[in-house]
This record gives C-alpha cells, structure tokens and sequence, in this order.
C-alpha cells in the first residue's frame, strides 16, 4: 500500500461531464465536487448531506478510466476546506498524468490556497455579491486571496446574480474589480439558473456589461449555466 492510497477526501460526488460555466464552457472534464462549505449563500444548490470517502487511488482510477480529459475539476461546496488532501493528492496526481487542475472556489481562504497553488492552472474564483448571497462582505479576503495567486494561473471571476440587484452590491462590486491589479482571463456575469426569461434582467445585464468593460478594460461576458439546459450535472 502507498502512502497515497491513505490519503481521504469527503466528497458529494465524482462525475465526468462538460464544463458549463464560463470562458471554457463545453470541454470535457472530471469533477470532484467536495463536501462541506463554510459560507451559506442563499442561493447555493448543494447538498451538504450527501457524503462520500473516497481515497487517493478511489479518485485516480476515476480520472484515469475517463481519460482523456481538458483538467480534473475541484469543485464544492469549498474545496480549500480540504487542503490536506489536496496537498498531497494533487503533485501525485500531475507527477503522474500531468493533468491540468481547476480550481472553482468562493475565495475566502487565502493561506489554503498559497499551499497548492503550484499544482493549479486555472482558478473560477466566485465574487461574492453580499446581498444577493445572504453574506457578509468578503472584499479583504479577496483580495487577499488573488494577490498570492502565482503569475501561471489562469484567473476566471465569476458573479452570480439575481434579479433585482442590490444598488449596494453593484457599487462595492466595481469598487473591488476596480482594485484588482491581475491579468484575468474574463469577468463572468452569471445568472442564477432559472432567471434566463427575465427580459428585464437579461437588459440589466447586458448594460452592466458595457459599464464594465469600459470601466476595466477586460473581457466581460454574460454566460448561462449551460450545462443546466443539456440536462447534465
Ligand atoms: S460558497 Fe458555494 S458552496 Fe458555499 S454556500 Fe456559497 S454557493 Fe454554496
């Protein structure tokens, strides 16, 4: 027995499926949707009952059987929560497929995330509206968070959002963008799924959309959860 077969994640689930969110929408990938998460945004759909251990070798023969694959996905709830986990599963798991990793996070812990950032490639990191989430404001724990990000990583930011947004998020929203001194490789203004056939929220999007890009200069783009439509988890 290695040392990695001990090592333990508890996970809702492991599945393949295609990217649905995003810049790299459609490509094929693994995803390792961890349990257990330690904000609670109103909107969230995960089942935190569902739990299952699955070790070292448990979620290497997965990835390996649905090779090939775009990048193994860490998904949640929060995967940083598991951090020991991810620091010992992720050099084995690029020593030996060379696997590209992606990380989607809500960004509220900075130090888990300096512990691996060199076996990560891409980061989704969720900016979090506080009145549309329910939360308190996480503005010093992002920035925190993106600041020790490594130069290699591909940067995604990502707000979901609800009809009817606060005129109170919007302002500390672009405040915070507006202090981000990092290449990202898009801004993602997601609405939250089932919100599509709001004719009046798509239309504050999409002038949103053209503040944005003229404020910050970066590629903003308004895309659906489009795995939702195919049916897909
Ligand atoms: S950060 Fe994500 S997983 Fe955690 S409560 Fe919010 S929506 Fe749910």
């Amino acid at each position: 027995m290695t040392r990695c077969s001990l090592i333990k994640a508890s996970l809702n689930s492991m599945f393949v499926s295609i990217q649905g969110e995003g810049p790299l929408v459609g490509v094929r990938q693994v995803f390792l949707r961890f349990a257990g998460c330690g904000l609670s945004c109103r909107y969230c759909d995960t089942d935190f009952a569902e739990r299952i251990v699955c070790d070292y070798k448990h979620i290497y023969d997965f990835i390996y059987e649905h090779l090939p694959l775009h990048s193994v996905v860490l998904t949640g709830g929060e995967p940083l929560e598991q951090v020991g986990f991810l620091y010992q599963f992720l050099p084995n798991l690029k020593a030996s497929l060379g696997i590209k990793v992606f990380l989607e996070t809500a960004g509220y812990l900075p130090q888990e995330m300096q512990v691996i950032r060199d076996y990560v490639d891409y980061v989704s990191m969720d900016v979090k509206a506080p009145y549309a989430a329910g939360i308190e404001p996480l503005w010093d724990r992002h920035r925190r968070f993106i600041e020790i990000l490594s130069g290699e990583i591909q940067l995604i930011l990502k707000l979901t959002l609800t009809p009817g947004i606060h005129e109170n998020d919007r302002e500390s929203i672009e405040e915070f963008l507006f202090g981000v001194d990092r290449d990202i490789l898009c801004l993602v203004l997601q609405p939250v799924h089932g919100s599509e056939s709001d004719r009046g929220f798509i239309a504050t999007l999409f002038d949103w959309q053209r503040r944005l890009i003229s404020m910050l200069g970066i590629e903003v783009r308004i895309i659906p959860q489009v795995h939702k439509f195919l049916g897909m988890e």
